[in-house]
């Protein structure tokens, strides 16, 4: 059986092409550039004032207090103020270009304004350029001041306006399906028989692939049927990505395998060393790609933060999709058979100078009830039988985690 790390290389040297596409900029928010965005001006334009003042000249104020004669005044988006001479002051405010002549800009608290405002007193020498951004300081003309690969976040939209781009590239958002598989499964809005579930994985994989920005098309509940399943897995197949749920264990009624084969898709891995998660397939035909992820809810999402996500983040872009880790003290003792790398369910918080890791109670790879209240899974190492209380572990943030509550 294949390592989770051995899995994870299988999966990204099996990746397909990215997708460009061209969008508004407003729309790249979220999305990751696949073109380098250059400076099309000098920013700032001109010489600017970055305080409200006078321009005048260093040397001047050398030996201050001085008068200097005011010969003007410069605003943002104002007429151009005149140049100064020796002697001479323009009122300035903030974001104004500083006028010809003028070396540096004294702010207004060190300034005292003659009674008919054609005086400045300047209490205080200023430096040379003090106060002044000079043209081209923060981006000159022809830089690259985005680079491909980059997310867009507000502040990225900010440069693209600054610099007038309409449109942008960025990388496509790959289309995705979504089936559940299981004789056993109704939906929600159903009462289940006796015997029967409500189908609530294919609910949570559209939830997680909503946090990346991906919005999944739901192609419903499959029998335990081989030739309906593989109906809807031609159908899933249109797309660039399918995810099933269930039929990948080894139960006499599981026959996402068998459809696999029988549709001739390359099966690249059908087994990892994950608990849960053992039985997680992964098959591509051509440029799709396809997940068999077990049907246990808590197998369904953790197999999903760590295989599917790093492959659709990817798709979209993403240079680094994982989720993030650190390390925690373990708060408790923890138990498990060895064989496997273990995702347990945590509620991880600073406390006390350190990340701490409250292992949270729960009965087994189906107990998403027990999962529901996780910040982070942390993690037992395969060849590990015990953690004990105060260990140093690594743990894995669930997706959400900078905004959950409890
Ligand atoms: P399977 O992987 O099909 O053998 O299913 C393993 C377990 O997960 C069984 O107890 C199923 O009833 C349950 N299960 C399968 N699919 C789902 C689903 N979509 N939602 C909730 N539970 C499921
Ligand atoms: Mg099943």
């Amino acid at each position: 059986m294949i390592s989770v790390e051995e899995a994870l290389e299988i999966l990204l040297s099996n990746l397909p092409e990215r997708r460009v596409e061209q969008v508004g900029f407003q729309e790249a928010l979220g999305r990751v550039l696949a073109e380098d965005l250059i400076a099309t001006c000098d920013v700032p334009p001109f010489e600017r004032s970055s305080m409200d003042g006078y321009a005048v000249r260093a040397a001047d104020v050398i030996n201050s207090p001085v008068k200097l004669k005011v010969v003007g005044e410069s605003r943002a988006g104002g007429e151009i103020a005149p140049g100064i001479g020796a002697g001479e002051a323009v009122a300035i405010m903030t974001g104004a270009p500083v006028p010809e002549g003028a070396d540096a800009v004294e702010v207004i608290e060190q300034c005292e304004i003659g009674d008919d405002a054609r005086e400045v007193r300047i209490l205080k020498p200023v430096r040379l350029r003090e106060n002044i951004a000079s043209r081209g300081s923060e981006a000159k003309a022809g830089a690259i001041v985005l680079a491909a690969g980059h997310r867009v976040g507000p502040a990225e939209i900010a440069v693209m306006a600054t610099f007038g781009y309409e449109r942008v590239k960025v990388y496509g958002r790959p289309r995705i399906a979504i089936f559940a598989t299981g004789d056993e499964l109704v939906e929600f809005y159903q009462t289940p028989r006796p015997g029967q579930i409500r189908n609530s994985n294919a609910y949570c994989l559209a939830a997680q692939l909503r946090l990346i920005g991906l919005e999944p098309d739901y192609l419903g509940i499959v029998r335990d049927d081989r030739e309906e399943l593989r109906r809807k897995m031609l159908e899933g197949l249109e797309r660039d990505v399918l995810i099933i749920t269930g039929g990948v264990s080894m139960g006499e009624y599981d026959f996402v395998r068998d459809v696999f084969r029988d549709l001739e898709l390359e099966i690249l891995f059908s087994k990892v060393a994950i608990k849960p998660g053992k039985p997680t397939v992964f098959a591509r035909r051509g440029e799709k790609l396809v997940f068999g992820l077990p049907g246990n809810p808590i197998s369904a999402l953790i197999t999903f933060e760590c295989f599917v996500r790093p492959a659709v983040g990817r798709l979209c872009g993403m240079t680094a999709p994982e989720l993030p880790r650190m390390h925690g003290e373990l708060l408790g003792d923890m138990r498990q058979s060895p064989g496997r790398t273990a995702y347990m369910p945590a509620w991880v918080t600073w406390r006390d100078g350190g990340w701490k890791v409250e292992p949270l109670l729960w009965k087994s790879s189906a107990d998403i009830v027990g999962f529901a209240g996780a910040n982070a899974a942390f993690i037992f190492p395969k060849n590990r039988d015990l953690l004990r209380k105060g260990e140093i572990v690594e743990v894995m943030l669930l997706p959400d985690f900078f905004v959950r509550q409890r």
